[in-house]
């Protein structure tokens, strides 16, 4: 049962010495029962009190982690029900299902490829879900086997039979797989196993009260190193169970649920399971298990997983530096734009095309885009004079010109006289951007 912030309270040394950042031990009591900070962050409290304060100082969402130093995964360990509350933690990890009857390298191999470079970010696919469809234990063991020999990335054995997922678990320990699963008819055996071979354990029930006794029955054997499935496939109550898991684990401190839960995908057309999918990764799955394995299905996902687990607090910036598209020489244009990740590659991308090679130069308003960030006061043309000198610009092009995006064309007089440069006003759209250039420096 959760601890109120009063009953934690009670535990503190009530000094309201700040050193954990807050300006009270009330104030800390009441952040620790409601999973926003921990316990280690007071360093004044007493070996009796972290004792009595164990359960509130445990996160609402255990971390677990998966695979070994080579490629160590971490899921759980989440806090909030809702992003622009704080933030995410550690991004939904996608998994993409293989079966033991396959040609394993190939598929493996396939596999690497899933990375993607998006926004100056680079995304990997996390892990490969290898599942026993041969029914037998060597056909099993040595499929393991040679994912392990095939990608550094994370990997989670399927199989409910315990002598066969014996067998693949003892022969690739060394990289603690996720081993799935531990069910109402297995659960005492595949439990000594992953104390056996210290692999994390998946725990499949039949609806979520059955995986609360699961649960309880697994943690009462003394491992806790636990994935949760509720065993649903259809897509709304896998939503509904992934949902009741979260608030349970977070708002009602359920320690039964408290820890990272998982979800597979069941939709065969490849666009649905792409929806399902992104149902998951938005509430709650810490992993999800996809058929999917072509780059196209593949980075729609990952790409809504990036959206919710940066940090709605920090935007994402590129450095603000001078960058040069193409071959430029002393006459290319100078483009001004802002260091938020998303207008800066989308500039990017349209000076490429308008193979009219020239400069960029980002302003760092913090990662916002242009019309924020002139609202906020952060595009400024002391800004934009600052950052032609900064970047040396004057040196680099013989004209004087500067681009300014056309949605602050308001800022045009106070930027010619803040640089001493002329301003001609670019398009609003950066999809302009080609036509600008052919009709302004194309000769
Ligand atoms: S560090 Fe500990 S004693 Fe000091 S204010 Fe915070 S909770 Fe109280």
């Amino acid at each position: 049962m959760a601890l109120t912030g009063l009953q934690i309270f009670k535990q503190l040394p009530k000094t309201n010495c700040k050193d954990c950042g807050n300006p009270t031990c009330l104030a800390f009591a009441m952040a620790l029962a409601a999973g926003k900070t921990s316990l280690d962050k007071c360093p004044h409290v007493s070996e009796e009190a972290k004792d009595a304060l164990g359960a509130a100082a445990a996160p609402p969402i255990k971390l677990v982690k998966i695979g070994s130093a080579i490629s160590e995964l971490e899921l759980g360990d989440e806090t909030e029900l809702f992003r622009h509350d704080k933030r995410f933690f550690h991004p939904t990890a996608i998994a993409v299902l293989v079966e033991d009857t396959e040609d394993i390298a190939a598929r493996v191999a396939s596999f690497n490829e899933l990375e993607f470079d998006r926004v100056g970010l680079h995304f990997v696919t996390d892990m490969v879900a290898l599942q026993c469809s041969s029914n037998d234990a060597a056909t099993f063991s040595a499929a393991a086997e040679l994912v392990a020999a095939n990608t550094d990335k994370s990997f989670m054995l399927i199989c409910e039979d315990v002598a066969i997922m014996d067998a693949a678990a003892t022969a690739v320990a060394s990289r603690k797989p996720l081993l799935y699963a531990a069910t109402n008819d297995n659960y005492e055996a595949m439990t000594a196993l992953a104390q056996k071979v210290a692999c994390p354990l998946a725990v499949k029930g039949n609806g979520l009260a059955n995986l609360a006794e699961l649960v309880d029955k697994i943690t009462k054997l003394g491992y806790k190193e636990l994935v949760l499935d509720s065993g649903s496939r259809e897509t709304s109550q896998v939503l509904a169970d992934l949902t009741q898991i979260r608030r349970l684990a977070v708002r009602k401190r359920f320690r039964s649920f408290g820890y990272p839960a998982m979800a597979f995908t069941s939709k065969t057309d490849a666009l649905e399971e792409v929806v399902q999918a992104n149902v998951y990764v938005a509430k709650y799955a810490g992993l999800v298990v996809v058929k999917a394995s072509k780059k196209e299905e593949i980075l729609p996902i990952l790409s809504w997983r990036q959206n919710l687990y940066t940090d709605p607090q920090k935007p994402i910036q590129v450095e603000a530096k001078a960058v040069a598209i193409g071959d430029v020489t002393p006459d290319s244009p100078v483009y001004i734009t802002t260091n938020f990740s998303l207008t800066y590659y989308i500039v990017e991308g349209e000076v490429e095309s308008s193979k009219v090679p020239a400069y960029i130069v980002p302003i760092n308003t913090d990662g916002i885009s242009v019309l924020t960030s002139w609202a906020a006061g952060k595009l400024t043309g002391e800004a934009i004079a600052k950052a032609l000198v900064a970047n040396d610009m004057e040196a680099k092009v013989n004209h004087k010109t500067l681009v300014l995006p056309g949605y602050v064309a308001v800022l045009s007089g106070s930027t010619a006289e803040a640089t001493g440069w002329k301003v001609l006003v670019g398009p609003r759209e950066a999809s302009g951007i080609s036509k600008f250039a052919k009709e302004n420096f194309v000769k």
